[in-house]
């Protein structure tokens, strides 16, 4: 029998956030990001459930060809752009959209040669300074972009830095107003912060958004606010067993550098899960996890193939109980990827991404 531990991707809830992040901004229309395999979701399990999107955004090239060789004829927009000219070569032969942050994209664009003129998306740096034109430089990239007979549509992104905390996105919105004030072409600004807490003003819904992580069942701005105050559904379980349990007494002492002491007689459930299946090793005593659906914590640390747990609020566990690292138990009961990843000092983002290779994966409805 293989190791009992096992990834569900949830469909259903996938196709519930996206539809709330159509909800919340109704008049544009949708890339979902999928870099990243999806999040770590993969690409290829959760395209059915995306396909109601309007693109696909992504960044790496060989991603792009996933998405075409599973049937898509619509936008895909890589949000880097090209890596080098080659890539240029791709975006022709299937149709890719890309971004055009810098001098150098657009200097190989002037050297490609194709048939199709490109659709590109003129990324400005309005005040995050990673990728992107500065303002006082945009429209001189736009007006060569415009002269060339490889481009076809000339659209306008930014992102932004803030849009989960108290900074907030006026400065880089006003920024970006300026920059393009009188420029034609389709905008793109919102990623899930943006789009969850600022889409009441028109300007960041804009004609597209560009939700990530909440599609994916993880609250941008946690923990001010949880995914059940956004109304999403978590998207991946990872559940495992127990597979031995102990008795402590008073004094007894769990796992490397004896970090956990009880401090009263107390029963342990050692569950198959580590590090090494992306569970974070900076997770430590009191963590939250669920045994049979029942909130329960973590004691002592994490190693690589092995967590304790402690057995306290759930008496009738043992031997092969259900334990929910993150996601939702048999019995409904959720733990979101967010409060795992808090108590890890990370963000569910980093924990999706990270489910190690080792962990099956299944896709549920
Ligand atoms: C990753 C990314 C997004 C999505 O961000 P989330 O926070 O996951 O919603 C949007 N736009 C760009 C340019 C990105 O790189």
């Amino acid at each position: 029998m293989p190791r009992p531990i096992l990834a569900t991707i949830h469909t259903e809830a996938l196709r519930h956030n996206l539809a709330r992040m159509r909800e919340a901004a109704p008049d544009a229309r949708v890339w979902a990001v999928v870099k990243a395999n999806a999040y770590g979701h993969g690409i290829e399990r959760v395209y059915d459930a995306l396909r109601g999107a309007d693109g696909f955004a992504l960044l790496d090239l060989l991603e792009a060809e996933r998405v075409r060789a599973l049937g898509w004829r619509g936008p895909i927009l890589l949000l880097e752009g090209a890596f080098e000219p080659r890539d240029l070569e791709l975006c022709s032969r299937l149709g890719l959209w890309h971004a055009v942050h810098c001098d150098e994209q657009i200097d190989w664009l002037a050297a490609h040669k194709t048939q199709v003129p490109h659709r590109v998306f003129l990324k400005l740096n309005s005040g995050m300074n990673r990728l992107g034109f500065a303002p006082q430089r945009f429209r001189a990239a736009w007006a060569r972009l415009d002269a060339l007979p490889q481009v076809e549509e000339i659209s306008l992104m930014t992102h932004f830095s803030d849009a989960d905390g108290p900074r907030g996105i006026a400065h880089q919105l006003a920024a970006f107003e300026e920059a393009t004030r009188d420029l034609p072409g389709e905008r793109s600004l919102g990623n899930s912060a943006a789009t969850l807490r600022h889409a009441a003003d028109p300007r960041v819904r804009a004609d597209w958004i560009r939700p990530g992580i909440a599609v994916y069942g993880s609250a941008p701005d946690f923990p001010q606010h949880d995914i059940a105050h956004w109304r999403l559904q978590p998207t991946m379980t990872l559940a495992t067993r127990v597979i031995g349990v102990q008795q402590l007494q008073p004094g007894d002492t769990v796992g490397y550098g004896s970090s956990f002491t009880a401090d009263a007689p107390v029963r342990i459930g050692v569950i198959a899960c580590g590090y090494a299946d992306g569970y974070p090793r900076h997770c430590s005593t009191g963590t939250p996890v669920l045994v049979e659906g029942v909130r329960t914590r973590l004691v002592g640390r994490v190693s690589m193939d092995m967590i304790a747990v402690d057995l306290s609020p759930v008496p009738q566990a043992g031997f092969g109980s259900e334990v929910t690292l993150w996601g939702r138990a048999t019995n409904g009961t959720v733990l979101s990827i967010d409060e795992v990843a808090a108590s890890g000092g990370t963000l569910g983002y980093e924990l999706m991404c990270a489910l190690a290779q080792r962990v099956p994966v299944v896709v549920a409805v």
